[in-house]
């Protein structure tokens, strides 16, 4: 199909998520020459935002912080032409008129558009538990970059044994007078690295083999009831602040009934980004695969951006 036969359309791609993966995603595009529109969700934030420290990214050895970061990303992608817009995708579909076309629906305006980039990450998962809704933000956070300064001093606890749980008791540690890890197994899913900078921290204590069962408080927390795994046996800990890392959720919703996700809800694609759906690739945390990291995100983005450059020529007619 050349232009000529193509109906007119919006925007050659939608990346939909102004995380890592996005603005990659959009860097190449743009720089490719590709009218594009980058979607920044207007209900989230991307997660790299509230990390404090990333200090793997390569090329930055003095490590930074992930707001910071992301601005850097940002502007490179706007020198290149990137066009920006705060809001949420709300529903993809396809043109009755032409299989060529997507549908990217916001609140407020619809897009056609060739093809569209999934870049839309995922949020911490929630345990469900007694007090876990009742006390969040007052004592119950998902961030320790955004609240571990307000625990100065006092005793916190983590859940999980995790990269994040770790990475962030370690954080807390600026802050809180004792930070206590609450794990369900006895031993760390971490990695090495931040294992052993935790063991060897005074003010990190663990509870191994322990669950949260129920967050206690009054007009904010104070404290923790966890549960033993083996014996069953309940046991209060004081606490002031609770910091839940039991993993991420993708936000794919909006792609529920137009890709195949895993059974993780995790956007199922090849090496090259290509979904099950022609003209849709996905990049970064919320596809499927091992390693979430700002680096692998942004690899993501840009052979997502790579292989949607390839398609929307081979729409146009275009050689290659
Ligand atoms: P994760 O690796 O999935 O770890 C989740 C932790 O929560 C695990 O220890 C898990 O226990 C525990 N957990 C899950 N459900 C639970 C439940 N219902 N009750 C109690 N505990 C529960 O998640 P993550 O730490 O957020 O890391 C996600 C990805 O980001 C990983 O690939 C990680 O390497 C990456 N990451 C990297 C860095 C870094 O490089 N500095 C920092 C942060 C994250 P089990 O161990 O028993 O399964």
């Amino acid at each position: 199909m050349s232009t000529a036969t193509l109906p007119a359309y919006d925007y050659d791609i939608i990346i939909i998520g102004g995380g890592p993966a996005g603005f990659t995603a959009g860097i190449y595009a743009a720089r490719a020459g590709l009218k594009t529109l980058l979607l920044e969700g207007a209900s989230s934030v991307s997660q790299i935002t509230i990390t404090d420290l990333i200090e793997n990214y390569p090329g930055i050895p003095e490590g930074i912080d992930g707001f910071a970061l992301m601005e850097i990303f940002k502007n490179q992608a706007r020198k290149f032409g990137l066009e920006v817009m705060t809001a949420d995708a709300l529903a993809i579909s396809k043109t009755a008129s032409a299989d060529a076309l997507w549908i990217v629906a916001t609140g407020s305006k619809s897009f056609k558009t060739l093809s569209i980039i999934a870049a839309t990450g995922a949020q911490w998962r929630k345990l469900g538990i007694p007090g876990e809704a009742e006390f969040a933000g007052r004592g119950v956070s998902y961030c320790a970059t955004c609240d571990g300064p307000f625990y100065r001093n006092r005793e916190v606890a983590v859940i999980g044994g995790g990269d994040s749980a770790i990475q962030e008791a370690l954080f807390l540690t600026h802050f809180a007078s004792k930070v206590t890890v609450i794990h369900r197994r006895d031993r760390l899913r971490a990695t090495g690295i931040l294992q052993k900078r935790a063991a060897a921290e005074k003010k990190i204590a663990f509870a191994w083999n322990a669950t949260l069962a129920e967050v206690i408080g009054d007009d904010f927390v104070t404290g923790i009831r966890i549960r033993d795994t083996i014996s069953g046996e309940l046991k209060s800990i004081p606490a002031a602040g609770v910091f839940i890392f039991v993993g991420r959720l993708p936000n794919t919703v909006v792609f529920n009934n137009v890709l195949k996700l895993d059974a993780g809800g995790y956007i199922v694609t090849d090496e090259n980004m290509n979904t099950s759906a022609a003209g849709i690739f996905a990049a970064g945390d919320c596809r499927a695969k091992i390693f979430r990291q700002v680096v692998t995100a942004a690899g993501d983005g840009a052979n997502a951006a790579f292989s949607a450059e390839l398609y929307v020529g081979n729409l146009k007619g275009e050689a290659y």
